[in-house]
């Protein structure tokens, strides 16, 4: 299979994530890169299951009211969190792994990746992923670039490739970025964008109404037998 079409939209659509840190990859970068051998960069899981993944980025400022409505609805979560939160708040991290989430690495300190030389990226990321291991007992191969980016003047894809990584981005989005984006926007976005196998990305943080729009979205949407799962559980059977 030519992968170079895909790889041009993808870094097309890389291009257009740096105009708006926190936009989806447009519809038509949204796709899924094989290298040949295994998956590399994947925003969505099977189409033929009603089968999603929401996944939760950051935590400047730990959101516990968030996870408390998760656990009750028992929605398990993959997170991509920067090392020096997970450093800093261990037992917060804790607490997700103890609920079954998926806990992932977002990089150290949430500089994009592809501005810092190899030897920063590698570190960054050995950094975490030792961080990672050490409170869950297990290492994820699950990275989320700071910003979705991969593109930039240093290479990242072949970087995260050789150390064993696949890249996650997303293809739907509980927003929130703006403090005026009415809820119902918000719902709207989901809504428009929902298909089976959807990698949702969303952020903790109170300003961003997280919390309010999933209350509403995840009744509603597992009324129409939607099942959240991770995203390891998301890709586990998916082939080229
Ligand atoms: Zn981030």
């Amino acid at each position: 299979m030519n992968l170079r079409p895909i790889v041009l939209l993808l870094l097309w659509g890389g291009s257009l994530i740096a105009a708006r840190e926190n936009t989806p990859p447009p519809e038509d970068a949204g796709q899924n890169l094989w290298d040949g051998e295994g998956l590399s960069v994947i925003c969505h899981g099977r189409r033929d299951s009603r089968k999603i993944a929401l996944t939760i980025d950051d935590g400047w400022v730990p959101d516990e009211e968030l996870l408390d409505f998760l656990e009750e609805q028992g929605v398990r979560c993959t997170v991509f969190i920067p090392g020096k939160i997970i450093a800093m708040r261990p037992e917060w991290i804790r607490r997700m792994d103890s609920m079954g989430f998926e806990i992932c690495s977002h990089g150290y300190s949430h500089r994009l990746l592809p501005f810092l030389t190899a030897e920063e990226q590698e570190r960054e990321i050995r950094r975490t992923e030792s961080l990672i291991r050490d409170i869950t007992g297990t290492s994820s191969n699950l990275i989320r670039p700071s910003g979705g980016r991969l593109k930039g003047p240093e290479p990242t894809l072949p970087l995260l490739r050789d150390l064993g990584y696949t890249a996650v981005l997303w293809e739907n989005d509980v927003r929130g970025y703006s403090k005026h984006e009415p809820l119902d926007s918000q719902l709207e976005w989901l809504w428009d964008h929902l298909q089976p196998g959807n990698i949702i990305l969303s952020h903790f943080g109170e300003s961003l109404h997280t919390r309010q729009v999933l209350e509403i979205w995840i009744p509603q949407v597992r009324a129409l037998g939607y099942e959240f799962v991770t995203v390891s559980e998301l890709i586990e059977d998916l082939d080229n």
